[in-house]
This record gives structure tokens, C-alpha cells and sequence, in this order.
């Protein structure tokens, strides 16, 4: 930002962009780490506590219907469906509920392309985890 009666940039507005840029930065990361452990099936879902004994139950966070597996928690669960479909209207294309990730690179499009809509189900993906978490820190059910 530049001050008006100078039109130098100020030291402070240069940190502010700095640390967006790195808060930023920071959320890529841990999109696309949260993506990366959902396409091997690493998270710690209630299903896999379930079995190491840290959980009693093993109940989807977001639903309460149905066993939290990640099949269940990316695909089949109706938050994430009603998330998936805003996606799939975002980027307006026709793109199948499961192996996602070897769907879009197996595309015939651009590198551009690919990285947006990647970035889209990245995204997609990392906000069915955060709110998941949320209903747990909440104590909530959707
Ligand atoms: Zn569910």
C-alpha cells in the first residue's frame, strides 16, 4: 500500500502482504497434505480409532448414521456429497464420486486446467475434514 502523500510503500503494509502470503502459503500445504492423506486412506477417521480402541463408537462426526471410513466420510456421506456437488458445479464438469484424483490426471487437458479443478477437490476435500473436526471439538452432529 502506498501512502498517499508520499506514494512510497510503507514497511507496515509490506509485512501485512508478506504474512498473508505466507498464511497462504501455509493453507496450500495443509490442503493439499490433508489431500495427499485422504487418497491413501491415512487419516485417523472414528472408524480406524474405533478399532485401535481410542473410540467406543465408531459414528460418522458429520452424519451419525454410518460407520466413518473414508469411503463413508469423502463419498458417501451426505454433507460431502452436498460438498462434492458444489465442486462439480463449480467447475462445471462431469467428474465421478471416487478415484478423483487419477481421473483428473488422466485428463487430456492443460496443466492449468488439471491444477484447478485438483485444487478445487483439494480444497473440497480439506473443508469434509476441518468441519468433520469441527463436530468433534463441538460435540455437534450436522
Ligand atoms: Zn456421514
Amino acid at each position: 500500500m502506498e501512502t498517499a502523500s508520499t506514494g512510497k510503500k510503507s514497511a507496515l503494509s509490506g509485512t501485512k502482504c508478506r504474512l498473508g502470503l505466507e498464511m497462504s502459503l501455509g493453507l496450500i500445504r495443509v490442503t493439499r497434505f490433508i489431500y495427499w492423506m485422504v487418497a491413501r486412506n491415512a487419516l485417523l477417521v472414528n472408524h480406524r480409532l474405533f478399532e485401535l480402541g481410542i473410540y467406543s463408537d465408531d459414528l460418522c462426526l458429520l452424519c451419525g448414521m454410518h460407520n466413518e471410513t473414508h469411503t463413508h466420510l469423502f463419498q458417501e456421506c451426505q454433507y460431502s456429497k452436498m460438498i462434492t456437488a458444489g465442486t462439480v458445479a463449480l467447475v462445471k464438469l462431469q467428474i465421478p464420486s471416487s478415484n478423483t484424483l487419477v481421473w483428473i490426471q488422466t485428463r487430456m487437458w492443460s496443466s492449468t486446467k488439471k491444477d484447478v479443478v485438483f485444487c478445487a477437490f483439494m480444497n473440497a476435500h480439506y473443508s469434509i475434514w476441518m468441519q468433520r473436526n469441527r463436530s468433534r471439538v463441538y460435540n455437534q452432529i450436522l
